[in-house]
């Protein structure tokens, strides 16, 4: 036994699992088909700018769970203002405002009470059978958008495990980082070199056999390398054929703006027409709805521009948008957000959109936002049947999709090698 640890994947589930790991002293060696660690959860430079590839707001677990690996990072509050069907209804941590608005709503205890009974299979049936409230619809149709699953298909297992004690990720009070979403992944690189370990990037991996107790896995360098445990973030075959299809794909939009241009104070701006419910449910079954949300947020400031990133949703199998769509929809985003930020419009110098098939050919990754349903939540990680490896991140499906789902994932796969049970 060499003690070896080879870590597929360098995003968050990834590189948390990795460090953990050279924490303890193993020797680990991370897999990373693209050029840069940081998967979904780092970022890039568009018309010469720097923008977010994906995640950007964190529950504030994230705190401690960095300081615990050793790559501490500053944090502030995430702070937001929400503008649901035309007023507006909060400046503070996204979650920590629904919540608020929640308490004030009657059908609130039902909702509470109807999750831990599972009443319903999914999140949708139990607010049309027991809840029957369309404020407290309205409000989780709210989180229902930021992950990207409309009701009727959000399980109410997820929701559950997604606000357990035992999980405690603190989406309650989000947070971001000081000096952007890249020194999360850039603090665990380091601590993870400092402790002997490796990031490969450019090099994709696969495990192709066993000899005696090691994993043989090939790399796409060439060579095959060996180890005693293996932990992957790549899905396992069966999500592409799983009965529930993935979450809905989000689209970005990228903006420069002038240097003059004061984006204020809060970060992010959420733009919901009412009845989230409908609209998500058209988008899902493939339809534009009328009007539907999405959120912008100050991703970076230079001396000389700010830049601006926002997400809408896609309708289901709409990957790709013509030149007159793309137009069109950059037009409401920024005429939507200088209606909450005035003088947006005006101070926009260059706008992109991303729909979802040119962000996987700028990213190497999907923007699907939840991952396609196979055998329930299961605990994290899970362990594949045939290979025997352990999967983390979002390869493992809800409750695993955000980012501190991710990383949890990460630490309790690294926990199951060195208790030796991987
Ligand atoms: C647009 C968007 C916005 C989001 N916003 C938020 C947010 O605000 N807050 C939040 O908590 N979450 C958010 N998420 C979700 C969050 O980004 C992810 O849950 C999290 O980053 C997943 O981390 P991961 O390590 O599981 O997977 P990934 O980030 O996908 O990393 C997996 C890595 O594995 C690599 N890989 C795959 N196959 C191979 C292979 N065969 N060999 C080698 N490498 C391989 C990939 O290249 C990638 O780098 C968002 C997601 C998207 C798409």
């Amino acid at each position: 036994m060499s003690g070896d640890v080879v870590v597929i994947g360098a995003g968050l589930a990834g590189l948390t699992a990795a460090v953990e790991l050279a924490n303890a002293g193993r020797r680990v060696r991370v897999l990373e088909r693209r050029t840069v660690a940081g998967g979904r959860c780092g970022r890039f430079v568009h018309a010469d700018r720097r923008f977010t590839v994906g995640c950007n707001d964190f529950g504030r677990r994230i705190v401690a769970d960095l300081q615990e690996l050793g790559a501490p990072v500053a944090f502030v509050p995430s702070t937001v203002d929400i503008h649901l069907g035309g007023a507006r209804i909060g400046n503070a941590s996204a979650l920590g405002t629904i919540a608020f608005a929640l308490r004030h709503a009657p059908g609130l205890v039902r909702l509470v009470r109807g999750v831990q009974a599972r009443r319903a299979p999914t999140v949708g049936a139990l607010i049309e059978r027991h809840v029957r409230d369309p404020t407290v619809a309205g409000l989780v149709g709210l989180i229902a958008y930021a992950i990207g699953t409309p009701l009727h298909r959000w399980r109410t297992d997820d929701l559950a495990a997604d606000f357990a004690k035992a999980n405690a990720y603190g989406h309650d009070r989000t947070v971001v980082p000081e000096e952007g979403v890249q020194a999360i992944v850039d603090a665990l690189v380091r601590r993870l070199h400092a402790q002997g370990g490796e990031v490969r990037t450019d090099v994709g991996g696969a495990v192709v056999d066993r000899d005696g107790d090691a994993w043989v896995i090939r790399t796409s360098a060439g060579d095959d390398v060996r180890a005693d445990a293996v932990i992957s973030s790549v899905p396992p075959p069966e999500r592409a054929a799983a009965a529930e299809p993935a979450g809905l794909a989000a689209v970005q939009c990228l903006f420069v703006l002038g240097g003059d241009f004061d984006w204020g104070p809060v970060r992010t701006s959420i733009v919901m027409p009412g009845g989230a419910p409908d609209w998500l449910a058209e988008l899902d079954a493939g339809q534009w709805p009328v009007d539907f949300g999405f959120h912008g947020f100050r991703d970076h400031t230079d001396a000389d521009a700010t830049t601006v990133t926002a997400y809408f949703l896609a309708p289901r199998g709409v990957g790709t948008f013509s030149e007159a769509l793309r137009r069109s929809m950059l037009g409401r985003i920024v005429t939507g957000l200088d209606r909450v930020r005035p003088g947006f419009e005006a101070a926009v110098r260059t706008a992109a959109l991303l729909d979802p098939d040119a962000y996987v050919q700028r990213h190497g990754l999907r923007s699907e936002l939840a991952s396609p349903r196979c055998d329930g939540p299961g605990p994290l990680p899970t362990r594949d049947p045939t290979t025997g490896i352990l999967r983390v991140g979002n390869g493992i499906g809800a409750p695993g999709e955000h980012a501190n789902a991710a990383m949890l994932s990460g630490r309790r796969a690294a926990a199951l090698v060195l208790r030796g049970e991987a």
